[in-house]
């Protein structure tokens, strides 16, 4: 594939930036406050045309290329602008792939336009890594579900207005058969959140407690026990290339980096200099890996399990680099001048944790990519 943008990419991305420098907001300054500002953002990103260009024309969006949706990701982490909204990307992709035509229509438009927010309730406190263990359980009452359990790590639980729940339908069969997937409002009654506040302070994901909650049997998502195929879709699009806007967002701080390293003459050491390289060359490989695959996606091949080697390599980059920044910076977070590289620093830990931990994309990557035997 050639990289390059075509003129109709090269017309797109240039009315995008004039408009992205006339509507990005002054940034927040809380965690409610930027979580506001996400959804606020999420809304006039769709209201200036520029959400849903690769989704299909049936599903409310344009059918155009993946490559109009990395060009909006690129250039919106190019930006001080609130991340684009991280659910929608892989949430949103479940409802076209595994949605009725009623439920398409009832929930694509709208996550699209910002009306629904989504969480993801898959782990539990017993179950992460091995996800098939989930105990939730989801017992058939009549036309509805009635789940009883408890989630961990319901990121943005708080803010969401709907949960892509999994539960254990069927304790009678192998364990990832027996799991199905629901689409449940978060203000039904039955259910309980409590913030987990970050190593940042901030309370950006929960513990959800699920007793008695009533879901209508419409609204499980596939059929019955196709809850394991639904969360493996959902997080190899969670891992996969469509984050090039945060690889964007992290060549925007090298480059800050850099310019602060020239300005304080600390790009004379010589040991700060090879990281800044290094840093640099792990930036192209982790951009260059995300945009072969969207290549292949391109070409309508869907997501697989090849997302686990972007989301490594820009796990470790960006933890790296945030290592980078504390140290260069660190006299002013000493003092407390500067407050937003320790929280950078913070938010670049569970990067690998969440959407399955590095030691899990390391053995999806020997045991499936590489075809190497199993320990
Ligand atoms: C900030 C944050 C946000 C999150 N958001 C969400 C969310 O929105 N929705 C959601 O459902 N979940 C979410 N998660 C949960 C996340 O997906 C899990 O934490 C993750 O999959 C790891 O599971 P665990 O915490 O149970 O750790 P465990 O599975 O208990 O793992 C503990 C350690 O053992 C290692 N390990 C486990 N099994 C193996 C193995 N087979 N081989 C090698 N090493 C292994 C792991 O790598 C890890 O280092 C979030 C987590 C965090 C920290």
């Amino acid at each position: 594939m050639d990289y390059r943008d075509s003129a109709e990419e090269a017309d797109y991305r240039a009315a995008l930036r004039t408009w992205l420098q006339t509507n990005i907001p002054e940034p927040a300054d809380t965690d409610d406050a930027r979580t506001q500002q996400r959804i606020d953002w999420h809304r006039k990103l769709y209201e200036g045309g520029y959400l849903g260009q690769s989704w299909p024309a049936e599903w409310g969006g344009k059918g155009l290329s993946p490559t109009m949706d990395a060009i909006l990701n690129e250039e919106n982490g190019n930006t001080d602008a609130p991340m684009l909204p991280p659910t929608l990307g892989y949430i949103g992709r479940a409802l076209g792939m595994f949605g009725t035509d009623a439920q398409r229509r009832q929930f694509i438009p709208a996550s699209l336009s910002g009306e629904i927010q989504w969480c993801q309730g898959f782990s539990e406190p017993g179950a992460g890594s091995d996800l098939a263990a989930i105990s939730t359980r989801a017992v058939r009452d009549g036309d509805e579900w009635v789940v009883n359990g408890h989630k961990m790590w319901t990121s943005f639980g708080q803010w969401a207005n709907w949960c892509l729940l999994l539960a254990r339908t069927n304790p009678d069969v192998p364990k990832h058969k027996g799991i199905s997937a629901f689409l449940l409002p978060m203000d039904t009654p039955g259910l309980e959140l409590r913030p987990i506040v970050l190593a940042n302070g901030e309370p950006e994901t929960s513990e959800v407690f699920y007793d008695n909650v009533r879901i209508p049997a419409e609204n499980m998502l596939g059929q019955e026990g196709d809850g394991w195929k639904i969360a493996m879709t959902t997080v190899a699009y969670e891992r996969g290339p469509s984050d090039i806007g945060a690889i964007s967002a992290y060549r925007k701080k090298l480059t800050e980096l850099e310019a602060l390293a020239k300005d304080t003459g600390r790009d004379q050491d010589t040991q700060v200099r090879r990281e800044l390289a290094r840093a640099y060359v792990r930036g192209e490989v982790v951009r260059l890996t995300a945009l072969e695959q969207l290549s292949s996606r391109a070409t309508g091949k869907p997501v697989g399990e090849e997302g686990s080697i972007a989301k490594l390599l820009y796990t470790e980059s960006a933890q790296e680099l945030a290592h980078l920044a504390m140290a260069l910076r660190g006299p002013d977070i000493i003092t407390g001048r500067d407050t937003e590289t320790a929280r950078d620093y913070f938010q670049t830990r569970p990067i690998s944790v969440y959407g399955g931990s590095s030691q899990i994309q390391r053995n999806i990557i020997a045991s499936r990519l590489l075809g190497m035997p199993a320990q």
